[in-house]
């Protein structure tokens, strides 16, 4: 039966599947350093960031490298064939978002490129709905572009989102309109009711993105069966780190939109006028959209990795992933001193990916001492959704802080920021008991090491 998730009632579903073994992913056995000088194998928890490559998608990459050639603009041998691997690609992502006939697959460089792409496409004067939980990358390419764009507010509860939506669209009026929404929180996990969220906006003539690129490696995409307009999500974050992300939907916006990108590829035809001028005929479909050469390795191994979920069995990985989501908030349940964020309630269903603070903790620090006293790599920060972590937070304030460049400070400082864990396809059980006793450990016993702030980052202090 459909594992699918992505509906207000997410929870009561069930699965028939027996969950599967971790999928086979580059850097399982990788040693790092701890500050005591000893090793470990390295527990990669920061899938959410970048997950480690399927083994699938690199032997793959590594059998077409030595036959890498020009896309679209070679007539040799090896031209040819990556021209047809490419292409064959394209067609790969469609059917695994189960795109509608018409849909169109533009290869781009992750989901930030993916919704700024489709941001300079919508008509002008479109009213744009975002809740302001979202990502930066699904929050911010909307605006500077003469659009209308209303933030709705956080709601507590997949309901409230609906209704919160249904509110805005019932004023929006005529004209165009654009709802964007997030499938899976990149903070909290929480799968986002998209379903009903589609079925609002298209009742009120309003067209919806989703970005996919915390729910595409967890889940599987239907566009048919959610009825979103356009998706969006990234490679790297799909097991193949290969530079490229995916924008898929409806052509028409695209299709009457400037190029994205002004070049060769995107254009049919050039000519010199008489005037001295340069008149363009620019493609219609995908290549309009992709001017320069394209990165064929990056749309390979998105195929490849497309793939290898599929053949793995989406609803195995998901029963596989709920074990161990389990598994992990019964472990923290254990532990009083960790709150676990959350907007919608700690049984909503969610991906693997989970954000906590630790009473008496700075974030930083903490992760500091998982890295280098456990060899745990976690994240710490606002997570590129500053407004939905400081409301989780309670709503204490904080310097704005670059993504990648959290607010460190040093131990004993309030907390300001929060720790994520995350995980996915290729995570054994043993790094999620690994995490749950290091956090027990730290909690009950302390660092075993001084830190300090360097560079705007919590390290521990060697300098003796
Ligand atoms: N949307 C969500 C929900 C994300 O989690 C992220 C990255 O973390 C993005 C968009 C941006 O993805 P990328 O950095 O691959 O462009």
């Amino acid at each position: 039966m459909s594992s699918y998730p992505n509906t207000a009632d997410a929870a009561a579903q069930t699965l028939d599947d027996a969950p599967c073994q971790p999928l086979a992913v580059l850097g399982r056995e990788v040693e790092v350093p701890l500050v005591s000088g000893e090793k470990v194998v390295y527990a990669a928890l920061d899938y959410a960031a970048s997950a480690p490559a399927l083994q699938r998608v690199w032997d793959d990459v590594a059998a077409y490298a030595p036959y890498y050639g020009s896309v679209h603009r070679g007539a040799g041998y090896l031209s040819q064939l990556s021209t047809d691997l490419f292409e064959q690609s394209r067609a790969t992502v469609a059917d695994f978002l189960d795109l509608r006939e018409d849909d169109q697959v533009v290869f781009t460089r992750a989901t930030t490129d993916s919704l700024n792409l489709l941001a300079g496409a919508v008509p002008a004067d479109t009213r744009v709905y975002a809740f302001e939980t979202e990502h930066h990358a699904s929050l911010l390419p909307w605006r500077g572009r003469g659009l209308d764009v209303h933030y709705l507010r956080a709601p507590r509860s997949p309901e409230q989102a609906v209704a919160a939506l249904e509110a805005a669209l019932a004023e929006s009026g005529q004209g165009p309109k654009l709802v964007c929404v997030t499938g899976a929180s990149n903070v909290t996990g929480e799968i986002w009711p998209v379903r009903e969220l589609a079925e609002t906006a298209h009742r009120h003539g309003a067209r919806i993105v989703l970005d996919a690129a915390q729910l595409a490696p967890h889940h599987p995409v239907s566009v048919r069966e959610l009825d979103v307009d356009w998706v969006a999500f990234s490679g790297h974050k799909l097991y193949a780190p290969f530079g490229a992300g995916v924008l898929a939907g409806r052509g028409d916006w695209l299709d009457a939109a400037e190029p994205y990108l002004a070049g060769g590829g995107a254009s049919r035809t050039v000519a010199r006028e008489a005037d001295g001028s340069v008149a363009v005929e620019w493609h219609r479909g995908p290549a309009r959209h992709e001017a320069g050469s394209p990165n064929v390795i990056g749309a390979y191994a998105i195929a490849s990795a497309c793939r290898a979920l599929r053949e793995a069995g989406f609803d195995s990985l998901v029963a596989r992933e709920r074990q161990l989501i389990a598994r992990l908030r019964a472990g923290l349940a254990a532990i009083p001193e960790v709150r676990v964020l959350t907007l919608f309630g700690e049984d909503h269903p969610r991906v693997g990916v989970l954000s906590f603070v630790v009473r008496g903790w700075n974030s930083s620090h903490f992760s500091a001492a998982l890295s280098a006293e456990y060899g745990i790599g976690v994240r710490d920060g606002l997570f590129c959704a500053h407004p939905l972590v400081r409301t989780l937070l309670g709503g204490e304030q904080s310097e704005p802080s670059e993504c990648g460049a959290p607010e460190a400070s040093l131990p004993g400082e309030r907390s300001l920021n929060a720790i994520r864990v995350s995980f996915g396809a290729g995570t054994p059980d043993e790094h999620v008991d690994r995490f749950v006793a290091a956090v027990r450990e730290l909690v009950t016993q302390g660092a075993q090491w001084a830190y300090r702030t360097e560079g705007g980052r919590c390290v521990p202090d060697t300098r003796r």
